[in-house]
């Protein structure tokens, strides 16, 4: 706070400082729990200093792009801000992604060196690119950075399966981080390109954000005007989320390192491995989407398990329903407070303040610089007053400076110094933001608008449903009806005509699904949001078929 009271300007800086200021603040306090096995500060400086330098080494300079391919483990941080360090731009990688999607991410983004752990399944993807692209990849083994009995054990049962760098352009992590000089000095300045973050994984086609060290550092003080008080140095942040999703990526790992927090990683989401990381290191943050306070709340309850050290809980990337929130909040005793964010604003943009101003059903307030605006879904050029639903725009020093290579999606996206969402809400009289959804999964109906989460949100009303997803699909007559995937509560029962005349009493006729499929599961993106464009995908996929029929 400055003297009379107003917040300090943001600054911006370099991502990389966020890291370093805490190093020197606190070197001895834990930096990183993984599965049991933990890092200083101190420990983490020296390990992201020596892995810049082997990085420069194999030739990272200011803007070369190293791909991260990594589920959370402590190599996700070390090699995060060590890329940067050295100059270059870290490009996050799903690990999950399928060879091709993996390649053309490789070829878009211009990446001469992948990061990768030594699972034969992540190399087999990544390998034969050598000389095809790829220069180097460093390849981290997994057992090395658990505790050592879970190494040991992890080392006789799956240690002949691990990938062992051999061969031209094959790289171990111990090589990386060999040497003992510090990195050389690079003239990086915050506007210069930090993270590619691809987005586009749950409509469109994937493109890169730019986001640059300035976004992220402004992001990050950002959150900090934000933040209930805390106490620097003595946060611990449950790092579930995947850190290569740009929320976890900002709100878990650089935020957490901003505040001087214990990053709490696990690589994987198993409930059990979840649940047992809860009790031994009791985390104080818990950063999620809705299906992992919803996946935490059924097995707390369950095995009445003590969340009781959980204080700071912040929900975005889909919408929150009421009963998730009010039942998190039971069991922990926090307020969950939900937040709006997308890859292209670093991400955040609104949320809710941490104290019980919050209000229900909203994504909350512009953060600190940032000014939201509603914007006509007919004329872009018109701002509508409070209470008017369309596009959202939003300006502020988080939002990316384009999309990389794509000049054209660029001048879609950024006007006049603003970023179109392509999500659809109002703000009302207080300026809380209201979403209603995107406007690309918006389904046209003899000419109605449905909006599939309204129809989603009446289909968790009905007492049968655990999760539900709505999208268009195509129609002769009203060129797209609304069609429903539900996956019903265990040991509940319903059928389609049930469901449906259920939603004849919540919705307008024309919104109601003309079709429910039931499913064991419905398909999640990495993050752990519905993903309503593979069942998109599949039905596209099914009509072809039949149309291939029918001819
Ligand atoms: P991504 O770029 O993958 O982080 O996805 C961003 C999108 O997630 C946004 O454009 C919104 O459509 C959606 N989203 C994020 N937070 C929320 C929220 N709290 N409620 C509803 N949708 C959200």
């Amino acid at each position: 706070m400055m003297a009379d009271g107003a917040p300090a300007p943001l600054a911006a800086g370099l991502a990389t400082d966020i890291l370093e200021r805490t190093v020197r603040r606190f070197p001895n306090r834990p930096a990183i729990d993984f599965l049991g096995r933990r890092w200083t500060y101190g420990e983490l400086g020296r390990l992201v200093d020596r892995a810049a330098r082997g990085f420069q080494r194999l030739g990272v300079a200011k803007g070369s792009r190293v791909g991260l391919c990594l589920p959370n483990t402590p190599y996700s941080v070390i090699c995060a801000y060590a890329v940067l360090k050295a100059g270059g731009t870290v490009v996050n990688f799903n690990p999950l992604y399928a060879e091709p999607e993996m390649r053309a991410q490789i070829a878009d983004a211009g990446c001469r060196i992948m990061v990768l752990l030594d699972l034969p399944d992540h190399c087999r993807k990544v390998t034969p690119l050598l000389g095809r692209g790829l220069d180097h990849v460093v390849i981290c083994p997994l057992a090395r950075v658990l505790p050592r009995l879970k190494g040991l054990a992890y080392a006789l049962i799956k240690g002949r399966a691990s990938v062992r760098p051999r061969g031209p352009g094959q790289v171990a992590f111990a090589e990386l981080i060999g040497g003992t000089e510090p990195p050389r000095p690079v003239a990086v300045a915050p506007a210069d390109l930090a993270v590619l973050q691809y987005t586009g994984g749950t409509t469109g086609i994937p493109k890169a954000a730019m986001l640059t060290h300035a976004n992220i550092t402004l992001q990050i003080g950002q959150l900090m005007r934000w933040m209930p008080p805390t106490e620097p140095g003595t946060e611990r942040m449950l790092g579930q989320l995947p850190l290569f999703h740009v929320f976890a990526m900002t709100v878990v790992m650089h935020h957490g390192i901003a505040m001087g927090a214990e990053l709490i990683l696990l690589p994987r989401f198993d409930i059990e491995m979840l649940m047992r990381t809860i009790a031994r290191t009791r985390p104080t943050c818990v950063p999620g989407v809705p299906t992992l306070y919803t996946a935490i709340s059924n097995a707390a309850e369950a095995r009445k398990a003590d969340l009781s050290s959980i204080r700071i809980c912040l929900s975005g990337g889909a919408p929150l329903p009421a009963e998730v929130k009010a039942r998190f909040e039971r069991l922990t005793g926090c307020t969950l407070v939900e937040g709006y964010g997308l890859s292209e604003a670093s991400p955040v943009v609104a949320i809710n303040p941490p104290n019980s101003s919050a209000k229900p059903g909203s994504v909350g307030l512009p953060i600190a610089d940032t000014a939201v605006e509603i914007h006509s879904l007919d004329d872009p050029s018109r701002v509508l007053p409070a209470g008017e639903d369309g596009e959202v725009w939003v300006r502020g020093p988080q939002v990316m400076s384009g999309y990389w290579n794509r000049p054209d999606e660029t001048a879609k996206v950024l006007v006049d110094g603003m970023l179109r969402t392509g999500d659809v809400g109002h703000l009302d009289a207080d300026g809380f933001l209201f979403l209603v959804d995107r406007v690309k999964d918006m389904i046209i109906t003899s000419g109605f608008k449905v909006y599939p989460r309204n129809v989603e949100e009446a289909l968790f009303r009905h007492p049968a449903v655990a999760e539900a997803a709505v999208i268009g699909v195509a129609d002769e007559y009203r060129g797209q009806v609304p069609k429903a995937f539900v996956k019903l509560r265990p040991g509940a029962s319903a059928t389609e005509e049930e469901i449906k005349s259920f939603l004849g009493h919540e919705l307008a006729r024309y919104e109601v699904p003309e079709r429910v499929e039931f499913r064991d599961a419905l398909p999640m993106t990495a993050v752990g949001k519905v993903a309503r464009k593979d069942l998109a995908a599949e039905e596209a996929a099914r009509g072809r078929a039949q149309s291939g029929k029918a001819a």
